[in-house]
């Protein structure tokens, strides 16, 4: 047979010259392969010559059972099967060739005689694809099979198609469906494709109705949906929706349905096509993005951004229903100085704990269902209450609905009380305090920001007022404009009618029982009235009036120090509060040099005071005027600190000398092991650094104590002296500090006997 068909071949070859079209053909498409199945030779070699010439690539065969033999080997475009032969003939070849995997869908044409319809009909039953009544009738033969390789290619184009349909929707999670309405029935019929199954959690094969899925929706979902397929069937509308399912494996999963209406042109019932799709993966990466925008991520407490929102959305509401809504912002006191202490890693710690105790104060709920709050008919609003974290130290708590002042006042008293247990961090014990500043809607603020800005500023008042403490907006805290333009032009009048006074306060060493120093104070005679700077200098500051008010007090300060020179020897500095915008002034240094040159005192008689928070708001304005100071002899203190935010890294190069320990800390010791911590910590490091170190607002022995004891023995405060006006500081060291009379004195003698008698020989102002 292979000899045969390699004459054959060779014959078909000889004729390519005459059929160029086809020769040209062949050469860029594979020939459609035939095998020809006939017992009778000759027919046999006519046909294969035939389609030889007609461009197909013959195999010929004389027996159903060499066909099949043949096709165990090669598979075919197409079988070319006579139906009558002896042995097995063309039928039986058929039905035993469909049996064979790989040719259940080879298409066959089968060549039978002329009407035999019987013949006909039995071709079709054993699998044959079409049938050709036996003729010479080359051209329709050839016709035919093309016909039918066509045919048969789509088919397999189609099969493959699907193969590869269903395996972008295995990749996908994706899985189709059609849901039909079936009269009497409320679920309807449910065809789902076997990746819809799988998507389910189903094996191949299994039936699934509609109330079987609805059971795998969890509960609490179970009936919005049951409500949207009433509402598709009703509307006939387009669903596109992200649905919870229980898996029969246990697993939850989230899953993607969409499906458009089909009208079923025979009933006029309307039908559902769709797609569902396995979208968890999909899903938990949105959540986790929409959690990394929204929360914070050391606290996970609501950030600024997710707080915005909640109180822009708790507004719409309070402004529908017409009730209060609270505002509350928590600011720690003093925690910068804890995360310098002790480091970040423990501010962090500690920040996570205070997080979780301001949550316990209300009641917080990190989800919120948008579409629930939109939906605005509930009072789902409520969802909206929560504690979050603004930034830094700073959390804001939203109470979406107050009856009134009081209930917001209640929850800030909570929050105070929640901080009054210590926190552990870093092996150490450490008390923190907030202060709370409460804003209302709609009284105090429109909007979320007028709400912000008025909540801090009570905040700001909570802090004045000594901190740890709870204060509500009141409107003087802003006070109005005409209220402020008149008493700037009443500071301006009292810098030209020379109403503004210094008082003095000493600044006292405590082991050798002599003032070492005094700071100058700034008092306004307003009609009888002292006017304190706190109700003047932040106004002056604002205005730019503090300049020439600085530079009155430098001036007033070195006179000063000459008078007490002459009167008592006094030779050490008077200390003038500059705020940081004069250290940004090119002319501060040559105005101090003239004010000394005036009094004729020299330059390191004034010593000058800026907060620790205006040195670091303003470091690299301020930088060069500390050097230049530095350079000529005026020192420089750093005031408050301890309050402030200083990089403790900048303190080592900056050139200054006195480090003044808040007052604030100097208030508890004793009384929180914190404050002793803090004051311990700022004297170590002025130790380290070179610096003095002065503690303010030494208010009782107790106190003045404990800063001896933990090495701090320059002091100011009541304990010693209020700020005084100059004529009563000689008169205070008259009686009190010369005669060794004043408490504060034996009780550093009783205590430190040597150290006292020692230096009793240099005490005194007057040398
Ligand atoms: P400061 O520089 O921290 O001044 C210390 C404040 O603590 C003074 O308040 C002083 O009277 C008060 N004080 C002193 N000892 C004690 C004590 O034992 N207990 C308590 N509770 N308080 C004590 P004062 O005089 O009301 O000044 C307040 C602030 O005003 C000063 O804080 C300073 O920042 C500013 N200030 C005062 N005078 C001037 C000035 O001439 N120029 C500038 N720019 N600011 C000034
Ligand atoms: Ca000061
Ligand atoms: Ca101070």
């Amino acid at each position: 047979m292979a000899r045969r068909n390699t004459a054959m071949l060779a014959d078909g070859t000889l004729r390519v010259g005459t059929h160029i079209t086809h020769s040209e053909d062949l050469q860029t498409e594979v020939p459609p392969s035939v095998l020809l199945v006939d017992d009778d030779e000759v027919n046999l070699m006519v046909t294969a010559l035939a389609l030889r010439d007609r461009g197909f690539f013959v195999t010929e065969v004389s027996s159903g059972e060499a066909a099949l033999e043949h096709l165990r080997q090669q598979v075919p475009d197409i079988v070319v099967l006579d139906a009558m032969m002896p042995g097995l003939n063309g039928f039986d070849t058929c039905l035993q060739m469909r049996s064979i995997p790989g040719l259940e869908h080879v298409p066959v044409l089968m060549l039978t005689g002329l009407d035999d319809d019987e013949s006909i009909s039995h071709a079709y039953r054993v699998g044959a694809t079409d049938f050709f009544v036996k003729s010479p009738q080359w051209r329709l033969l050839d016709g035919r099979i093309r016909y039918l390789l066509r045919a048969s290619s789509t088919r397999q184009e189609l099969l493959r198609s699907r193969a590869r349909l269903a395996r972008a929707q295995d990749l996908a999670r994706m899985g189709s469906f059609e849901w039909h309405s079936v009269p009497a029935s409320w679920e309807g019929r449910l065809d789902l494709s076997r990746e819809a199954l799988r998507v389910f959690g189903l094996p191949h094969g299994s039936s699934l109705g509609l109330r079987q899925l609805i059971r795998m929706v969890p509960r609490a979902e179970r009936h919005g949906i049951l409500r949207m397929l009433v509402d598709l069937r009703t509307h006939h509308s387009v669903l596109a929706t992200d649905v919870g399912m229980d898996l029969p494996d246990g697993r939850r999963r989230v899953v993607h349905v969409e499906a458009e209406p089909e009208r079923l042109a025979a009933s006029g019932a309307v039908g559902y096509t769709g797609v569902v799709q396995d979208v968890t993966d999909r899903r938990t990466a949105e959540d986790k993005i929409r959690h990394l925008a929204n929360f914070d991520a050391l606290t996970g407490l609501p950030n600024r951004r997710q707080l915005l929102w909640r109180t822009e959305r708790a507004l719409e509401h309070a402004r529908r229903h017409g009730h209060l809504c609270a505002l509350l912002l928590i600011d720690l006191d003093r925690f910068k100085v804890i995360n310098d202490t002790l480091g970040h890693a423990a501010g962090d710690e500690l920040l996570t704990e205070v997080a979780r105790r301001l949550r316990s104060c209300v009641r917080h709920s990190d989800q919120v269902m948008e579409s629930s709050v939109e939906a605005g008919s509930s009072r789902a609003y409520r969802t909206l209450e929560a504690v979050g974290r603004l930034g830094g130290d700073e959390f804001v708590a939203l109470l979406p609905e107050v009856a009134t002042e009081h209930d917001a006042e209640r929850v800030a008293t909570r929050i105070l009380e929640a901080m009054r247990l210590p926190i552990h961090v870093a092996g150490q014990e450490c008390f923190v305090t907030a202060s709370v500043g409460v804003a209302l809607f709609p009284r105090d603020g429109q909007t979320v920001l007028d709400l912000m800005r008025n909540s801090d500023m009570a905040m700001y008042a909570a802090k004045a007022g000594g901190r740890n403490a709870t204060a509500v907006y009141v409107p003087s805290l802003s006070s109005s404009g005409r209220e402020r333009l008149e008493l700037e032009t009443a500071l301006h009048k009292a810098l030209e009618r020379q109403e503004l006074v210094l008082h003095y306060q000493p600044k006292v060493d405590v082991r050798a029982a002599r003032m070492v120093g005094a700071e100058a104070l700034m008092r306004w005679q307003r009609g009888g009235r002292l006017v304190p700077p706190g109700e003047f200098i932040p106004l002056a500051e604002e205005s730019g009036l503090i300049v020439p008010m600085s530079q009155w007090a430098l001036s007033e300060a070195a006179r000063q120090v000459k008078v007490w020179h002459e009167r008592f020897g006094f030779s050490d500095a008077i200390a003038v509060n500059l705020p940081s915008r004069l250290f940004e002034r090119p002319e501060l240094v040559d105005h101090i040099r003239e004010c000394t040159a005036v009094a004729q005192v020299p330059l390191r008689s004034i010593q000058l005071e800026i907060t620790e928070t205006g040195l670091m708001k303003d470091l690299q304005g301020v930088i060069p005027a500390l050097h230049r100071l530095n350079d000529v002899g005026v020192r420089i203190s750093i005031d408050d600190f301890g309050t402030g935010y200083s990089s403790l890294a900048y303190l080592t190069v900056l050139p200054i000398s006195e480090l003044k320990i808040d007052g604030s800390f100097v208030r508890d010791l004793g009384l929180t092991p914190q404050s002793a911590a803090v004051v311990t910590a700022i004297i170590a490091l002025a130790r380290s650094l070179g610096l003095s170190v002065v503690a303010e607002g030494v208010e009782n022995l107790r106190q003045m104590e404990v800063l001896h004891r933990l090495g701090c023995t320059v002091m100011q405060g009541y304990l010693f002296s209020r700020p005084m006006p100059p004529d009563e500081i000689e008169r205070w060291l008259q009686q009190t500090v010369l005669p060794r009379k004043a408490p504060w004195i034996s009780a550093v003698e009783g205590g430190d006997q040597t150290e006292a008698s020692l230096s009793r020989g240099v005490a005194g102002p007057a040398r």
